[in-house]
């Protein structure tokens, strides 16, 4: 391809829309440009390099034995409806588009695909003699993102693999789980990038065991908590590990009731008092909203140093009311105007004991009249301690469990810290690092095969609902992932796996006959040796032309300046910068190996 004719329009300076180096770069190498919010048009240069992560993608899957499908983006609400998620992806914080057709009826574009292709197997997979099986696509998917940022890392509309399978038994569905986690490394290993898989929450898929991958770097939305010895990592969000052993509270043989003016936050109590944080109870309260309109006060009590895991908190009321209520729509800390609201008064908010009466309640609006209660392990761990006393300016010193009624059953709901002790074992510390999720995979087990009435018969002649697996990876956010973990001051530094093109040919000066004539020839000549290159015939400036070369981050540049009269070119490395000076005749002898190496995906040698 010659650069004249790529339509490319670079920018010099970063653009305001965009916050992290890798958005700021898309948009001013001319990769991407931005048609709403959360919405972008992927430029043929960005075209190219998705082309070639899918191609890593169907490459490994295909050698894994899954089988390539299309299935169709408008979904009926209906599907969403028997495997209850309708409503969770449309009301509240639900992320799914949806629509009516001309004749009334719902549909939805789909976030995801559960829904579809178990519905699909309901109708293909009869007998155990057809499994299992792993089908997957490749295709655009539409979610209406309460924040989307940082360019193609949280879309509105983005390109997705993802993949479902179906077993006879849990068994084989592990095993297809253990190939597939294995076929993403190979393929973040490919596509160059450094990759860890972590725990992870299920979140609304649902199921039972999952993990992510997640490219490593600075500006990453997800918080990775890892231990030194390899041993465990995990998603912030579903991370576990012991807390810091907390300082008992001095005997009292009854509890004390202290002014605390207009001390509510545990810094003030500390402060004013020379307490530590760990002799404190922490009350939070919660406003939960069920798909059956009920809206749920949560009482929650921790340990005063510690923090509140929503995810978690999400998960234990789910299990505990869902059944009943239908999906949790959303859990908001609540605020003292809300309450004011419904008309309750007698809420003390910053002064909140866990024997809050429910009396507080009455009288509310729409609330119902009842906490549910929940406590964290390091609550109830508690010999003795401090807590809010109920009552405005008031605290209670001394508290006991026992004169509650005894500690309430215990949860783990908080959230994990760097620093904390490892679970698997106390001499190990959890360090954080920062990640982009690029994959997650699931073990569904049979949460939509039973929903949906997808069943096979078995072996013994009697139907039983499928086991299933499902699959992720971010297509195009992994490509927005490439350019935040390879790229410098100059520009993108692609992996060559991945990279638009692979080599990019620049005449120094179109007005030299010499020049054009060994540009032209090298051109054409390492195209029919099937390597991916452009050449830059534009009538610019030489520096014009290495500074767009450099920003664009393709990996091997060839220079055809003053020296092509002698027939000698200049070949530069992107990631190294380096530089070596040779004779036209020796170019593809030189390059061709090297590019056979790093289109493996061969870690590369000095990138950024
Ligand atoms: P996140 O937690 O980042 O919102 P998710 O857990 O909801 O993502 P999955 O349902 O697991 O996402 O989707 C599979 C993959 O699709 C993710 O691992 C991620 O790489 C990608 N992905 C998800 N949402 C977006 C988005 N809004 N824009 C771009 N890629 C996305
Ligand atoms: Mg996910």
């Amino acid at each position: 391809m010659r650069v004249s004719r790529l339509m490319l329009v670079t920018l010099r300076d970063d653009p305001a829309e965009a916050e992290i180096a890798s958005h700021k770069l898309l948009l001013r190498a001319g990769y991407i440009r931005r048609i709403g919010s959360g919405i972008y048009a992927y430029l043929p240069l960005l075209w190219r390099v998705l082309q070639k992560i899918s191609a890593v993608v169907r490459e490994e899957l295909n050698a894994a034995g899954a089988l390539e499908t299309l299935l169709p983006q408008l979904q009926p609400a209906e599907l969403w409806q028997r495997s209850g998620r309708w409503a969770g992806y449309t009301d509240g914080e639900g992320i799914m588009f949806h629509l009516e057709d001309r004749q009334g009826r719902e549909l939805g574009l789909g976030p995801t695909h559960e829904e579809v292709i178990t519905a699909l197997a309901s109708d293909l997979l009869r007998s155990y003699r057809q499994l299992p099986v792993n089908l997957y696509q490749v295709q655009t998917k539409f979610r209406d993102e309460i924040r989307p940022r940082f360019g193609l890392m949280r879309g509105r509309e983005f390109i997705m693999k993802d993949a479902y399978s179906f077993h006879a038994n849990e068994d084989c569905l592990k095993q297809t789980y253990g190939q597939m986690d294995q076929a993403y490394r190979r393929i973040f290993q490919r596509c160059g990038l450094r990759a860890v898989a972590v725990e992870a929450d299920s979140g609304a898929i649902g199921g039972s065991a999952s993990q992510e991958f997640m490219v490593t770097a600075e500006s990453g939305e997800d918080l990775i908590l890892a231990a030194g010895d390899g041993r465990y990592a995990a998603n912030q969000e579903r991370a576990v590990s012991l807390a810091p052993q907390a300082q008992p509270l001095e005997a009292a043989p009854t509890a004390a009731r202290i002014p605390t003016p207009g001390q509510t936050s545990i810094d003030a109590l500390c402060e004013a008092h020379g307490w530590h944080p760990t002799q404190l109870l922490k009350v939070l309260l919660l406003l939960a909203r069920f798909e059956d309109g009920l809206q749920q006060p949560v009482l929650v009590s921790l340990r005063g140093d510690q923090q509140l895991n929503e995810v978690k908190l999400s998960n234990a009321l789910s299990l505990r009311l869902a059944a009943e209520h239908g999906t949790l729509l959303d859990l908001q800390p609540l605020l003292p105007d809300e309450a004011a609201k419904q008309g309750l008064q007698a809420i003390p908010f910053g002064f909140l004991g866990p024997d809050l009466s429910d009396a507080v309640l009455l009288g509310g609006k729409s609330w119902a009249p009842r906490f549910e209660r929940f406590a964290d392990g390091t609550a109830t761990d508690l010999k003795a301690f401090i807590c809010g006393a109920n009552q405005r300016d008031e605290h209670c010193v001394g508290a006991r469990w026992e004169a509650f009624g005894g500690a309430p059953i215990s949860d783990d709901l908080r959230a994990a810290q760097p620093g904390d002790r490892c679970v698997h074992d106390p001499s190990q510390i959890l360090e954080a690092s920062r990640g982009i999720e690029v994959g997650h995979i699931f073990q569904l087990g049979r949460k939509y095969s039973t929903a949906l009435e997808a069943t096979f018969t078995n072996e013994s002649g009697v139907e039983e609902p499928l086991w299933m697996g499902c699959y992720g990876i971010g297509v195009s956010r992994l490509a927005q992932a490439a350019v935040e973990q390879h790229h410098d001051a100059n520009g993108i530094c692609w992996p060559t796996a991945i990279a638009p093109y692979e080599v990019i040919v620049v005449i120094a000066n179109v007005k030299e006959e010499a020049q054009v004539e060994l540009a032209e020839r090298l051109y054409n000549q390492l195209r029919l040796a099937g390597v991916d290159v452009l050449l830059d015939d534009r009538p610019e400036r030489a520096g014009v032309k290495f500074k767009d070369s450099e920003l664009l981050g393709i990996p091997w540049r060839v220079v055809v300046g003053r020296g092509a009269a002698d027939g000698q070119v200049e070949l530069v490395q992107r990631c190294s910068g380096e530089k070596q000076d040779l004779s036209a005749e020796a170019l593809e002898s030189t390059l061709l190996p090297q590019l056979q190496l790093e289109r493996r995906g061969i870690p590369l040698a000095e990138a950024p």
